[in-house]
């Protein structure tokens, strides 16, 4: 089989879906499925479907437009702030967007007119994280200014934490959601239809009991696709994490110096290389390299392989403590962490199998 590629298991990811919705609509809250992590690959989005997700998102319109021509049913997010300049896409493949800016809301409008659609905003709200999303104190305004523009249904309050600030989802900071749902149904007479309370990291408090009721949406990729929560360093309870295994090839296997010959000065990335004199090691290239993966993050399999590092098309093991093994042309299977899949995922040369 070809080398290196992704070895996806579909029925893995399937039940991963059934149970990450289980766990949500305990609690009335219905998931939008998130397929950023590994490019809308159509065979994943239906394994998704399989388990009952009827609503999918992405950051990126080329992957909402997969998802479309791909014939998947069902309404489509854009879960990352449009840009300006890719208004009439957005209109074109999404039925929902999240906002922050009301220039852009107000470009949508516009658009939407054009072409004779509507579209839904989800005003996204920054309770703390700082990544996107208007602060609490300026939302009934800008809710007032959605709501006159034409061809455009103001559909509810989203927020996101544990993104770029680390900030764990809390009772308190989902609350200031549905607090401003009260105020916008008080003082603007508007429903607030979908509070869209959290991602992978707020799964922990459905779990603990510890969501503000209200809460009735959840936009879910990693718990799913792979079964961990990166923001609260934790595996989800029952999910499968050996979801996407990474397979990469031998293509030289010697023994050498741990230790570099010659004047050190930097390495292939501009790096100062430091090294261990541990004596004579035997060493595996691996074909792969920092153009499809961060190295660095790649777990063996076979934890008595230590990765050395490597370069834009080499990854350098050293396999001397290994049972196993090896020889040129041998096949070296690793675990994936969120990051890393979706960089292979990315990774054109990286092949995809489904199993
Ligand atoms: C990526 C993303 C999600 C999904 O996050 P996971 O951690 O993969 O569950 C949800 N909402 C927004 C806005 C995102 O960018």
């Amino acid at each position: 089989m070809k080398c290196p590629r992704l070895e996806i298991n579909l029925e893995k990811i399937r039940k991963n879906t059934l149970l990450i919705k289980n766990i949500c609509s305990k609690q009335n809250i219905e998931v939008v499925g998130i397929t950023k992590g590994f490019c809308a690959f159509l065979p994943i989005v239906r394994a998704y479907y399989k388990g009952g997700i009827k609503k999918f998102g992405d950051s990126r319109l080329l992957n909402l437009r997969r998802l479309t021509e791909g014939g998947i049913p069902g309404e489509k997010y854009l879960i990352r702030i449009p840009m300006l300049s890719e208004v009439s896409d957005v209109i074109k493949w999404s039925d929902v967007s999240l906002n922050s800016e009301i220039e852009t809301i107000k470009a949508l409008g516009i658009e939407a007119e054009k072409q004779n659609k509507n579209h839904s905003i989800i005003l996204m709200v920054d309770v703390g994280d700082l990544r996107e999303g208007v602060l609490p104190e300026n939302v009934i305004d800008v809710v007032k200014s959605i709501s006159m523009v034409p061809k455009i249904n103001f559909m509810g309050l989203g927020l996101n934490v544990g993104c770029f600030g680390g900030v764990l989802p809390s009772f308190e900071n989902t609350m200031i959601l549905v607090n401003l749902a009260k105020a916008i149904k008080q003082v603007l007479d508007l429903e607030v239809d979908i509070l869209s309370g959290g991602a992978t990291s707020g799964l922990i408090l459905i779990e603990k009991g510890e969501l503000a009721p209200g809460i009735n949406q959840f936009r879910v990729g990693e718990g799913i696709i792979i079964g961990t929560d990166t923001t609260g360093e934790r595996n989800i309870k029952g999910a499968y994490q050996d979801t996407v295994k990474l397979v990469a090839e031998v293509i030289e296997l010697k023994k050498k110096p741990s230790v570099p010959i010659g004047e050190i000065g930097r390495d292939g990335f501009g790096n100062k290389p430091h090294f261990e004199n541990n004596g004579i090691r035997l060493r595996a290239i691996l074909a792969l390299g920092r153009q499809d993966v961060i190295l660095e993050k790649l777990i063996p399999e076979d934890s008595r392989i230590k990765l050395l590092g490597g370069s834009s098309d080499h990854l350098i093991l050293d396999v001397t403590e290994s049972n196993n093994d090896f020889y040129v042309g041998k096949e070296i299977y690793f675990t994936l962490s969120y990051g890393t899949m979706l960089s292979l995922m990315t990774s054109e040369y990286v092949e995809k199998v489904c199993i």
